[in-house]
């Protein structure tokens, strides 16, 4: 494969902007299209678990976040009613050691301007909003929303949860709503005293939360549940929530749950979606990554991360199929990555994950970028 190949990636989330980083530097034609007008810092908190991080040193951003982000001295699970410790896995200098990098707690905003820094950017085209794809036998015809139309030899679709790609690819199927909402909200951390620990989870027995700071400088707190909410209604990605209807259904949580709600201004809900896995993840030019392919329960904290890793081992596949059949990079990828992305996903849906002593290594010690790929 040349490497004048031209690559378009549908989507700048995170997954999309990682891959085109990435390929960009190995001298790939990449072109970036993403519906959204700008980038937009949207989203709260986000953890950058160590296997993120080595992807993130690849890309050459690690550094930056490190120092902004918060390094947590610990991820505590506790009984959301009596506050037992039910957990404690040290992170901070010992997890580092442990797991090879840091484990750091950011604004998926900063994260996500850091990897778009990465691009460059007379590349990406905003408001562009993929909606068709002609596949010829030499390369594949874009049609966008805006009536535009571009040229590409491979597309990688990184669109997200709701990918007009994947409809391509495995046909149009919607997400399933999981039958649970996430509550999200910022709050000014000087406002609960005494302060909360760096990273809580706080386990009941259908539902939970986290509360952690989302920078190095412990100024802002983010809480984020998972309540059953068996009928679907918030229409959007999300809605606003009436944060002393939202306060109310915290009563019996541990004090220090209702501490930091009490604080909390702006409340939003947000249904959480995911897929069943599926065994593939291409179609002739058309490749998944992320979201598009593999949507994740958020109860493991590794949506980004698997998107992010797929984006590394998606870019290793493609660099080294360059003497060779562009093509037969993407079963090699998806061979490399499903059996990860589906215990990933079975995990999450179990939702048990640092519930009580757990030995994360399998999904902290592994280097997206360096692991050595099966052919
Ligand atoms: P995304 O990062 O979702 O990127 C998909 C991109 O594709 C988006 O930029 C979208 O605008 C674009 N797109 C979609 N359709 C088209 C189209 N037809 N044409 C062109 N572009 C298109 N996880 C956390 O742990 N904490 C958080 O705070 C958090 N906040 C989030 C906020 C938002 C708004 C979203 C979308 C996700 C958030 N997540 C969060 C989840 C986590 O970020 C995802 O698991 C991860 O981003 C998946 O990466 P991705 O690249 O697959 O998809």
């Amino acid at each position: 494969m040349r490497r004048e190949t031209r690559v378009a990636v549908i989507g700048a989330g995170l997954g999309g902007t990682t891959a085109a980083a990435l390929l960009q530097r190995a001298g790939f034609a990449v072109r970036l299209y993403e519906q959204a007008p700008a980038f937009e810092r949207i989203g709260a908190g986000i953890h950058l678990s160590p296997n993120l991080m080595q992807v993130l040193r690849a890309v050459g951003v690690a550094d930056r976040l490190e120092r902004i982000g918060l390094h947590p001295d610990a991820f505590l699970s506790r009984a959301w009613d009596s506050g037992e410790v039910l957990f404690r896995l040290p992170l901070g200098e010992a997890g580092e050691r442990r797991y090879g990098a840091p484990y750091i707690n950011v604004h998926r905003g900063d994260l996500h301007a850091a990897l778009a820094s990465a691009v460059a950017p007379d590349s990406i085209a905003f408001g562009h909003r993929l909606a068709g794809i002609e596949t010829r036998g030499d390369g594949c015809r874009l049609l966008f929303g805006n009536g535009a139309t571009a040229e590409a030899d491979i597309v990688i679709g990184a669109d997200g949860v709701n990918s007009r790609v994947r409809e391509l690819v495995l046909g149009v199927e919607k997400p399933r709503y999981t039958g649970h909402v996430a509550h999200r909200c910022i709050v000014p951390a000087a406002a609960v005293d005494p302060p909360p620990a760096d990273c809580t989870k706080w386990w009941g027995p259908d539902r939970h939360l986290l509360i952690y700071y989302m920078t190095g400088r412990r100024d802002e707190l983010y809480l984020v549940t998972s309540f059953p909410e068996p009928e679907l209604t918030v229409a959007g990605a999300w809605a606003p929530c009436d944060a002393d209807e939202f306060r109310a259904e915290l009563a019996g949580f541990h004090p220090e749950v209702r501490r930091v709600a009490a604080a909390a201004g702006a409340v939003t809900k947000w249904p959480v979606f995911d897929r069943e896995p599926v065994p593939v993840w291409s179609e002739g030019r058309l490749v998944l990554l992320g979201d598009a392919c593999h949507p994740l329960r958020p109860y493991m904290a590794q949506g980004a991360a698997m998107a992010i890793e797929d984006a590394a081992v998606l870019a290793r596949c493609l660099i080294e199929a360059l003497a060779s059949d562009p093509l037969a990079a993407f079963p090699r990828y998806a061979r490399n990555r499903l059996e990860r992305t589906n215990r990933v996903q079975r995990v999450s849906v179990a939702n048990d994950f640092l519930r009580g002593p757990t030995d994360p290594a399998w999904v902290f010690d592994y280097d997206a970028w360096t692991v050595p790929l099966l052919d």
